[in-house]
């Protein structure tokens, strides 16, 4: 489990900002993100692809809209729970190979998929869609597999924590 459990996540909806008593959440994680690449470079917008689970798994601020109070925070990686691994995720740039083409059957369209830090919004039991501007070569985004239209899932990164490169084996993920 992440830092942050489905459990303490509905109390913190439900109590609201202690400070102003506003509802409306902004939330930080990092988030599922499906890139498609054609020889490497992306040809495509991202594509959300985490469920609620993940999206739980990945939070790792969470403050009021209105007057910024901060509500949850943990800065210990949000995938392998490494001590301050967080700055380390949001820091550093992809240190996983983009690859130019499926290695099974050289087809150079796949699609990378990564972590990528969003920001949600959440009001009551409503989320609106994720924003972020992060892209493939920016400090945050970093990709853990590669899947291939025709052969699947080709490539994934499991040696070490995607995020913080704390070595593994990595703890499952909820999802
Ligand atoms: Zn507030
Ligand atoms: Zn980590
Ligand atoms: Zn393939």
């Amino acid at each position: 489990m992440g830092q942050l459990s489905e459990g303490k996540l509905d109390e913190i909806i439900a109590a609201g900002c202690a400070s102003c008593g506003g509802r409306r959440l902004l939330f930080r994680a990092l988030l599922d993100g499906r890139l498609p690449l054609l020889a490497g470079e992306p040809v495509g917008a991202l594509t959300w692809v985490y469920d609620g689970e993940k999206f739980v798994d990945g939070v790792f601020e969470i403050t009021c809209a209105a007057c910024k109070n901060s509500l949850f925070r943990a800065d210990d990686c949000p995938r392998c729970n490494a001590a301050n691994g967080l700055a380390r995720a949001l820091e550093e740039r992809n240190r996983w190979p983009v690859p130019t083409a499926c290695p099974s059957c050289g087809g150079e369209e796949v699609r990378y998929v990564g972590f990528v830090p969003a920001q949600v919004a959440y009001e009551g039991t409503r989320s609106e869609k994720p924003r972020s501007t992060i892209e493939l070569l920016d400090p945050g985004f970093h990709g853990f597999r590669v899947d291939c239209i025709d052969c699947g899932t080709v490539a994934e990164q499991r040696d070490r924590c995607p995020l913080c490169d704390a070595p593994g084996p990595l703890r499952e993920r909820p999802g």
